[in-house]
């Protein structure tokens, strides 16, 4: 028994609601597929320090199918840049089926890399060389999202094969425009091998965790790809990885997703967790109708809508008051007076550009008079990212050049390097280790020598 198996508890509580759901169908347009147990139902949830949570039958394997496009996608775009990628598939909800034939009129470009058009296009943009074959690329790259080494399911490999003319009929259509620098045909093959990619639903929930978490695995601590990259691709998932679903399921649920028709289904709550669900029995949409059912509930039950505003208010400033509360005063009445001027305000976690803000207006709120010197103490403080610092230090050099006097407690170099501090601020900052150090330096250099 431990604590955290409450949360373990949460997804066996969505498990077993929506375990007796038997509407929808497997996929039987690729036969080999109708061989899964339609009564397989998994959960699992990965966090961001990689703490990993299931349910069910969440180490059944099955085969990637669409749940593959996304990281392929994220393999372009890491291999070519977004610019070079978005000349060759778009960006747009096609508000069609998954195997829709969604060519742009006039170039051909497919509406975006979801569907199986403009995943096809994303499959022919990997680099392909003798050395390093698109498909061995494509291997190690889903292999890195998941944790561990995946391999591919022959049999379905084998069955979509034999049975995908309308995915070859798509590529010939594409190549019939004549634009793109790569035979799409060619790739059909190497697409039909990325979908028979076989993974379990916890590997799902690593791969939505690693773009949850900016491109990194929280559970090997490895950078797959960039930021940058992974915001791409969350973004082309929230807005096209549900096809014709995509809006009511933003909607509803809220978060970037991707739907397989073999009933693999993931989600990624940015900075928070990656979900993921397996049931074969599917939607209309090709979409598993537990999996949808089970990661909806579960969204609304951690308030992980996307449009949920998460941040929470007054979490950033623990204090703002006068330096008079600390228990060592300097001595002497001139110094104790300038001491109960001396305004302290004090900043806690993680701070971005908008927690940086609210720093900032705490430092305003601080002084009872505009020359009022203020202490900044930064110790509680774990992290700042560089939009934050540079907020902070615009709004340092602001005080600085409007004769207030700041000084910062930051043993841990939070603010950034001194060489950078001073060039943005236009000023030394004095840096102590201590709030009363700190108080008494300010004091006394208000208070003049003697
Ligand atoms: N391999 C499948 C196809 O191309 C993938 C489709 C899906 O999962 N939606 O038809």
């Amino acid at each position: 028994m431990s604590a955290s198996e409450a949360v373990t508890d949460a997804l066996r509580e969505l498990h077993a609601r929506f375990a007796g759901v038997r509407e929808g169908r497997q996929a039987d347009y690729i036969p080999e597929l109708t061989r899964s147990d339609p009564d397989d139902f998994g959960l699992a949830l990965v966090s961001m320090d990689g703490h990993s949570y299931s349910a069910g039958a969440a180490d059944t394997p099955f085969t990637l199918q669409s749940v593959s496009k996304p990281f392929v996608y994220a393999l372009a775009l890491a291999s070519l840049g977004l610019d070079e990628v978005s000349r060759w598939v778009g960006a747009e909800p096609s508000g069609e089926a998954f195997n829709a034939i969604s060519l742009e009129p006039g170039t051909g470009r497919p509406a975006n890399a979801m569907v199986n058009a403009g995943a096809i296009v994303t499959t022919a943009l990997v680099p392909d060389s003798r050395e390093q074959p698109a498909f061995g690329r494509i291997l190690t790259c889903l292999s890195r999202f998941a944790g561990r080494k995946l391999d591919v399911d022959e049999d379905v490999h084998g069955s979509e094969a034999a049975t995908g003319d309308r995915n070859r009929a798509l590529a010939y259509l594409i190549r019939s425009t004549g634009t793109l620098p790569v035979d799409p045909v060619a790739a059909v093959d190497t697409y039909f091998r990325q979908c028979a990619v076989r993974a379990t639903a916890v590997d799902l929930a690593v791969m939505a965790a690693t773009l949850a978490y900016g491109g990194v695995n929280p559970v090997t601590g490895e950078r797959v790809v960039s930021p940058e990259v992974a915001a791409q691709v969350l973004a082309v998932m929230a807005t096209c990885g549900m096809y014709d679903s995509s809006g009511d399921w933003l909607l509803r649920v809220g978060l970037p997703a991707k739907s397989g028709v073999s009933g693999g289904l993931l989600a990624a709550g940015p900075a928070r967790f990656g979900l993921a669900a397996y049931s074969p029995l599917l939607d209309a949409s090709g979409t598993s109708v537990r999996g949808h059912a089970a990661l909806g509930a579960l969204s609304e039950r951690l308030g992980l809508h996307l449009m949920k505003n998460p941040a929470l208010p007054g979490s950033t400033v623990t204090l703002v008051t006068t330096a008079d509360v600390l228990p060592s005063a300097p001595s002497g009445r001139l110094a104790r007076a300038l001491h109960e001027r001396v305004g302290v305000v004090a900043a806690q976690g993680a701070l971005d550009f908008t927690a940086a803000e609210r720093v900032l207006y705490a430092l305003d709120e601080s002084g009872s008079e505009d020359a009022d010197p203020v202490i900044l103490d930064l110790r509680e403080v774990t992290g700042a990212d560089s939009d934050a610092l540079a907020l902070l230090h615009a709004g340092l050099s602001r005080l600085a050049r409007e004769g207030r006097r700041a000084a910062v407690v930051d043993p841990g170099d939070r603010l950034g390097p001194p060489d950078l501090v001073r060039e943005r601020t236009g000023q030394d900052l004095p840096r102590f280790g201590s709030r009363e150090e700190a108080a008494e330096q300010c004091a006394r250099a208000v208070a003049g020598p003697g």
